[in-house]
């Protein structure tokens, strides 16, 4: 039976458990698993290796991706790691410039020393790639959109361009979500998620998973999963299987609420700029159209009145909270420049366009008009 994504969210990988019929997938909160005999074990051995709680979860996250093979890790930065170091030292990497802060630093402190050499190109820019291609160039790396500026790659022609100089290309799809983008179905390769955000969707977790269909590649990714061992344990992988089964519904709804706040904040005077993909002024509005379902739930926004007027505003605020992290239910606001791009240097952020005056918005499932109310009544000055 060919299944759509909501069904799929519920189903694969989550069939009565066999012993007892319970309908969901029971934590298996256990470190090993006794064999009938010396040589044959029941499925699982040791729980680093495998846990049927995971087990749900990367089959599961595999057919939201639609990918053959899923693989959870202790987190979204656990899961980028592994990728990496599926590479050898002296591969070179070209990663799209507007990256999380954790990746660029994962990238620069500790794959760098081990060997690997990247260069950041504008992701946008698909000639760009071409360009800066080096006979050792083995991986693209990008996130669509990107984390804090909302700009997009061109999935379909980065995989294409991957593809004939025989390389392959990563999304980090966590921006996204499954529901909004599926890259694999566009050509790449493999596919990260940081599952503390949409995929929990609660903020009440991390974790991190790949998705890919490259069988060579997936069990060079078991392989490194279980020797390292930077495993999710089976609470949190429940606790991912519980969010994931409702990521349609919220992902649909916190969409339609940013792109009406997008709307409001352009037309408000204190505000300098919007970047959201789903505005006409966006300068990938129609590749937006092209690659995603719609144009999802994060936005940023430039203040005018620089650093000052940024801390009158966060200071402001009385529903939408303060906190790194995005995809839950409630909506969060960041400060990119000292919390989730804090790693960069500001000579290398500021040329990457995050400025002073940028803030990120994790719009949650709170009623569209009390989120609005909120936003506007702090970007007047707060309430008397
Ligand atoms: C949060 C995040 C990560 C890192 O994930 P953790 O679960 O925090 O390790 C990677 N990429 C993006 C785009 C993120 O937002």
């Amino acid at each position: 039976m060919i299944m759509q994504f909501e069904t799929l969210a519920l189903h694969a990988g989550q069939e009565p458990e066999a012993a007892t019929g319970a309908v969901t997938t029971p934590v298996f909160q256990v470190s090993t698993f006794a064999q009938d005999g010396i040589g044959q074990p029941r499925g699982y051995e040791y729980a680093r290796t495998g846990n049927p709680t995971r087990t749900a979860l990367e089959t599961a996250l595999a057919a939201l991706e639609g990918g053959a093979h899923g693989l959870a890790f202790a987190s979204g930065l656990a899961a980028t790691q592994a990728v990496f170091q599926t590479l050898r030292p002296g591969d070179h990497v070209l990663a799209g410039d507007d990256l999380y802060g954790g990746t660029y630093r994962l990238l620069e402190q500790v794959m760098r020393p081990w060997g690997l050499q990247v260069d950041y190109v504008p992701v946008g820019e698909t000639a760009a790639f071409a360009a800066a291609w080096r006979p050792a160039t083995r991986l693209l790396w990008v996130e669509s959109p990107t984390n804090p500026l909302l700009r997009l790659a061109d999935i379909e022609a980065l995989a294409r361009l991957a593809r004939a100089r025989g390389a392959r290309l990563a999304v980090d799809n966590t921006f996204a979500s499954p529901w909004l983008q599926r890259p694999l179905e566009r050509g790449a390769h493999l596919v990260v998620h940081s599952t503390t955000k949409y995929i929990g969707g609660h903020s009440d977790l991390v974790g991190g998973a790949v998705v890919t269909s490259e069988a060579d590649w997936a069990s060079q990714l078991r392989f490194l999963q279980n020797a390292i061992g930077a495993i999710p344990g089976p609470w949190d992988c429940w606790l991912a299987l519980r969010g994931h089964k409702t990521v349609a519904v919220r992902v649909e709804r916190q969409t339609q609420t940013a792109d009406w706040q997008a709307g409001r904040l352009a037309a408000h005077p204190a505000v300098e700029q919007v970047f959201y993909p789903g505005l006409k002024a966006h300068p990938q509005y129609e590749l937006a159209r092209r690659q995603m379902r719609a144009p999802g739930a994060m936005l940023s926004f430039a203040l005018r009145g620089g650093f000052p007027a940024v801390e009158r505003f966060v200071g402001a605020l009385e529903l939408v909270l303060l906190a790194e992290s995005l995809g839950g239910v409630e909506s969060l606001i960041c400060y990119p420049p000292r919390m989730t791009h804090a790693a960069l240097p500001p000579a290398e952020r500021h040329r990457r366009g995050i400025t002073d005056n940028l803030l990120r918005l994790s719009v949650g499932l709170e009623h569209a008009e009390d989120l609005w109310h909120d936003l506007e009544q702090a970007l007047e000055g707060g309430s008397p």
